[in-house]
């Protein structure tokens, strides 16, 4: 299988750095070929601007959802932009892997998806009318593929539990795995996080090491996070708002999720 990371971070020597060289070890190991998108040492551009398309007539207004769909139809998307969705077509799975900071992930990989997740790509996919709103939600470009977070934090585990008052991690990573996951079509795994990583130290992280080694083995058979598709029956179109019957009573993220 062929397995992309997307990985952010700024120090090779980190904790992020080792536990990345780790899963390149593993997954290899394990017979799967793997493609680093090490998005600091590639010098990443960030920022989602006219740059973006080349076809970009200077002094003209840019429009970025515009411009992202006439570039991608068009062959007129910048280079980078452009490998990094070969990279995603040829991925089995994706792993993002980052460190949270300020509750999200790295700007430099929101600022990847922002760029490489074009219009025509990775939204605006499939037909839109008041009966079917997009593929998208579970269907899209990158549908059957495998996607997971492997994210490490300076906060303490029950900072992030049901009552913590960091919020519940599984909520605070939705827009990540809800949003830029499921939305084109990955099959979302549950997170592997490390959690409280001023903490470390080689008998810990043998440990977690340990534990991502198992997830990584498991990349292909572990239960998908099961959201529920928008044209499977749960939500109304155009509205997209869960039917009355489904999650009855239910708010919020969790009522997204089919338990
Ligand atoms: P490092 O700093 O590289 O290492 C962490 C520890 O692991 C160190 O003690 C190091 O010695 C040890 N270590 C590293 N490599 C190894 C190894 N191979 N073997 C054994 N030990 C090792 N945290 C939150 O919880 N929520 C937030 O919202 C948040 N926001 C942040 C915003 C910013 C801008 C920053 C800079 C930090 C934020 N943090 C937050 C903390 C951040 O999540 C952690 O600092 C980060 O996850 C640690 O990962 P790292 O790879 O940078 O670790």
């Amino acid at each position: 299988m062929n397995v992309l990371i997307v990985y952010a971070h700024p120090e090779p020597r980190s904790l992020n750095g080792a536990l990345k060289d780790f899963a390149v070890q593993r997954l290899e190991a394990a017979g799967h070929t793997v493609s680093v998108s090490d998005l600091y040492a590639m010098k990443w551009k960030a920022t989602l601007d006219a740059d973006d398309n080349t076809a970009h007539v200077p002094g003209t207004v840019f429009n970025a959802s515009l411009a992202s769909k006439q570039a991608f139809v068009d062959g007129t998307q910048s280079d980078d932009i452009a490998r990094e969705q070969e990279k995603l077509k040829w991925a089995d799975a994706v792993i993002l892997q980052f460190p949270l900071w300020w509750f999200s992930m790295p700007a430099i990989l929101k600022g990847w998806v922002e760029r490489v997740y074009a219009y025509g790509f990775a939204y605006g996919v499939g037909e839109h009318s008041d009966h079917h709103w997009g593929d998208r939600y579970g269907e899209g470009s990158l549908a059957g593929k495998r996607a997971m977070l492997v994210v490490t934090t300076g906060g303490w585990e029950p900072h992030y539990g049901v009552r913590g008052i960091n919020g519940p991690i599984d909520d605070l990573l939705f827009p990540i795995n809800h949003g830029v996951l499921f939305y084109p079509g990955f099959d979302v795994l549950p997170p592997f996080v490390i959690y409280r990583t001023g903490k470390m130290d080689e008998a810990r992280f043998a440990q977690s090491a340990d534990a991502l080694g198992r997830r990584l083995d498991e990349l292909w058979s572990t239960r998908p996070i099961p959201y529920r598709r928008q044209n499977a029956g749960d939500y109304t179109i155009p509205e997209c708002t869960l039917r009355e019957e489904i999650a009855r009573g239910q708010v919020g993220f969790g009522a997204h999720v089919a338990h």
